[in-house]
């Protein structure tokens, strides 16, 4: 991959970094002001309602977190040249792929052979 695609690439993973990021920080926060105010006597409820919220908040930051983590890896990919080569099979992933999923560790073929091996869990848990 030449260097303009390469920046090309690298500037694109920054700006989802810098949303993700703030992301992350704004759900960590939901999250932490659900605990701060769940201490007085509520119905059982309201205590539900208020469990599965801050469920969710957890998850959706597990996330979030788990993306920046992606995204700090392929930028870091960037940085040691080895950005856009299956992580398997070593073969270039086409720029196509690139631009729709900046993040891809593997091409289409690895990834549903990795999917399929695994199975559908982490889709599934939301
Ligand atoms: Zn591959």
């Amino acid at each position: 991959m030449d260097k303009e695609k390469l920046e090309n690439f690298r500037s694109i993973l920054r700006e989802q970094l810098r949303q993700h990021s703030t992301n992350v920080r704004e759900n960590q926060a939901a999250a932490l002001e659900m605990v701060a105010a769940d201490d007085g006597v509520k119905d059982s409820v309201d205590m539900s309602l208020q469990d599965v919220s801050q469920e969710l908040q957890f998850r959706l930051g597990e996330r979030e977190s788990q993306l920046v983590a992606d995204i700090d890896q392929a930028l870091l990919r960037i940085d040691e040249g080895s950005y856009g080569e299956c992580a398997r099979c070593g073969k270039l992933i086409p720029e196509r792929r690139l631009e729709a999923l900046p993040t891809a560790r593997y091409d289409a073929e690895c990834q549903s052979l990795i999917e399929a091996s695994q199975g559908l869990d982490d889709i599934s848990t939301l």
